[in-house]
């Protein structure tokens, strides 16, 4: 008997905007699969498993190369997404810390080494932050993140440079480097007008070029040049009738139809219910279920909704 049961390594976005998320899979003899996530695709499963599970470790080669190295004991994630091991063994723990003269192996260095860009993304209620990323994933690091409007701000020789530059536009320009993901979840909720969100977006990106064109750094370029939203991510960016997916996703049986995905984020159809519900597929990273013709029970609030 073929066992169903994947442990789920989370939405990942393509390169291309013309290309789908997934959802990462992981049978039980290491193989990989994937779920496509895309409108009108059914999507049902049950959690199979207690807990969650580390999802491994990688190495870095370079700009292009690394090795998902799995968990060899497939052991509880306690250190976030991972076992103790494997969040030690991980290269790219160290790379938080490259600008302020960590340490980092070769590989990760030749990673770090590529142009890097900096970005200013806005979420769903207004809430922005500035960011990074490497060049070969310019477009991929903002869609994963769901941002509804993102600008890039500069151009970096390395990826250095572009961490001293986001420090800089976090102390002079007042803006993070992280927006938890309950808080996108709970802006998608109730989004604000996309048209809006854009102009924030340039509003706030316009002060950060402000603040690094003033900074006397070198090794960069001031870049005024907008990220593309993915197709996809229209109608969960708009301003549709939609509620908060009001089951956790640790536990019993869930099932769906996609009607657009942003980032981690799902806006879901219910059967027959005709309502529409946003739900955070991130929660299931590190998660074990197993798929199939299961469904979400549906909540009996519409009364209260309507
Ligand atoms: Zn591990």
């Amino acid at each position: 008997m073929t066992d169903t049961r994947y442990l789920v390594h989370g939405v990942f976005w393509p390169a291309t905007p013309a290309a789908r998320p997934v959802l990462r899979l992981q049978a039980s003899d290491g193989t990989f699969r994937e779920a496509a996530l895309d409108g009108g695709i059914r999507l049902g499963f049950r959690l199979a498993a207690e807990g969650k599970s580390c999802l491994g470790h990688h190495l870095v080669h370079g700009p292009a190369r690394r090795d998902h190295v799995l968990c060899a004991g497939r052991s509880p994630a306690d250190r976030g997404n991972q076992c103790g091991r494997c969040f030690v063994a991980d290269d790219f723990r160290l790379m938080h810390d490259f600008h302020r003269g960590g340490r980092v192996p070769p590989g990760l260095r030749s990673y770090l080494m590529q142009p890097h860009w900096l970005y200013v993304a806005t979420f769903a209620n207004g809430v922005s932050k500035v960011g990074t990323a490497a060049d070969l994933r310019k477009w991929q690091r903002l869609a994963e993140q769901g941002a509804v409007a993102a600008s890039y701000v500069a151009r970096a020789a390395d990826g250095r440079v572009v961490r001293v530059l986001e420090d800089l536009v976090t102390r002079d320009g007042g803006l993070p480097q992280q927006v938890r993901s309950a808080a996108k979840a709970a802006a998608l909720a109730a989004p604000a007008s996309a048209g809006r969100l854009t102009a924030h977006n340039a509003a706030l990106a316009a002060t950060a070029r402000r603040v690094i064109s003033a900074s006397g750094e070198d090794g960069f370029e001031v870049v005024d040049e907008g990220w593309n939203r993915p197709a996809l991510a229209e109608r969960l960016c708009s301003a549709t009738a939609r509620h908060s997916y009001p089951h956790a996703l640790d536990s019993g049986q869930h099932g769906f139809t996609i009607r657009s995905v942003c980032g981690s984020f799902v806006l879901a159809a219910l059967d027959d219910a005709g309502l529409e519900f946003v739900v955070d597929l991130g929660r299931l990273k590190g998660r074990t279920i197993e798929l199939g013709t299961y469904s979400s029970e549906v909540p009996a609030v519409q009364e209260a909704l309507f």
